[in-house]
């Protein structure tokens, strides 16, 4: 089969197509036929050797697609040949046009979501449920200013807080980005990058300031962040490249929290309640992944130097064949 494969940590040119050995399912596992791959900037952070947690070389990389059960191993019982599903990690990586996972980490997929936005679900949508609901504790009738909200966790998130009845204040960083977070039922759109950012919040929230800050770029945002906060306000922090100095008494005054979200630390009972939340929004049609480009698998290195550019719209997704 074909799949990208990294032998050495660097730029996005280190990604190489190349012809390597099918998996074979085994006891507990699941071969998946993959249609559509989800690309997260988390993949280019691995792919240049800086991330604190390095693949042994060389590796396929990602974590999330969508496809076809292929083939079961012994003692599967919740899947066949033939599902629909979508993956939240794999055992052999997902760059490729087959994949190898375990039992617990392959989900199925309803009938009303393609590949190509199925490859989108996990990673996006998991993070953001779990930041908004699980770590900020967002409730019906707050407040949340989501600071980048025309990527992968952006739209996930706009779509989730919208379904519960909280009132969203989305950002972007183009006009094409800002239509699409409105489209997605944000009740406030700006652009993050205008020097006034903070003082339209207070204006829109007649100067109550928000519950909770869902922010994807808390180096450049995180001290304004602290201004805008209504009394017991949190900020999640989503998304981080690099250091910030902040007036801890901006905090103190709200008795507001600044708190950490790592998905990968989300616990086993956390990880249920996402998996049955998420089953339920894409079924009933208040979740709707939004797919912005698509690849094909061989331009992998094109969507690792896209994905870090500024002027998104949804996910990128790389398609195999
Ligand atoms: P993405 O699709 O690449 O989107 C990045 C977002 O950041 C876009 O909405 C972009 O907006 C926005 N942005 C750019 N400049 C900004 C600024 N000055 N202020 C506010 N937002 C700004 O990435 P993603 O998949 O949504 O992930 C977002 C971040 O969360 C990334 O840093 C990612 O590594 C991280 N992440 C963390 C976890 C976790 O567990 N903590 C999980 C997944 C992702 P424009 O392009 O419109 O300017």
């Amino acid at each position: 089969m074909k799949a990208i494969r990294v032998h050495e940590f660097g730029g996005p040119e280190v990604l190489r197509l190349e012809e390597v050995p099918e998996p074979i399912p085994g006891k507990g596992e699941v071969l998946i036929q993959v249609k559509a791959i989800g690309v997260n900037p988390i993949e280019t952070y691995i792919r240049s050797g800086t991330y604190a947690v390095k693949p042994e070389l060389p590796y396929i990389p990602g974590w999330e697609c969508a496809g076809v059960v292929e083939a079961v191993g012994e003692g599967v019982t919740s899947l066949r040949a033939g599902d629909r599903v979508y993956t939240s990690g794999t055992l052999t990586g997902v760059y490729a046009e087959k994949t190898l996972a375990k039992e617990e980490t392959v989900h199925p997929l309803p009938d009303r979501i393609s590949f190509e936005q199925g490859a989108c679900v996990d990673i996006a949508y998991s993070t953001a449920y779990h930041a908004l609901f699980q770590r900020a504790r967002g409730v019906p009738g707050e407040t949340v200013l989501i600071n980048g909200a025309t990527g992968g966790v952006g739209i996930a998130a706009v779509q989730l807080a919208r379904s519960v009845g909280m009132r969203v204040i989305g950002t972007g960083g183009t006009e094409k980005g800002r239509s699409l977070v409105r489209a997605q039922g944000a009740n406030f759109v700006m652009d993050h990058h205008s020097l006034d950012w903070v003082d339209q919040v207070m204006r829109f929230t007649e100067g109550r300031g928000v519950d909770i800050v869902l922010e994807m770029l808390a180096n450049v945002n995180l001290a304004k962040d602290l201004t805008i906060l209504n009394r017991n306000g949190r900020v999640a922090v989503v998304g981080n490249r690099g250091t910030i100095e902040i007036n801890p008494r901006d905090a103190m005054n709200r008795r507001a929290e600044i708190i950490g979200v790592l998905l990968l630390l989300a616990t086993g009972e956390e990880k249920k309640s996402i998996r049955a939340a998420l089953y339920a929004g894409l079924a009933n049609g208040t979740l709707n992944p939004v797919v912005g480009q698509s690849y094909p698998l061989e331009l992998a290195a094109e969507a690792h130097r896209v994905i870090l550019q500024s002027g998104h719209y949804g996910k990128i997704v790389l398609i195999p064949q």
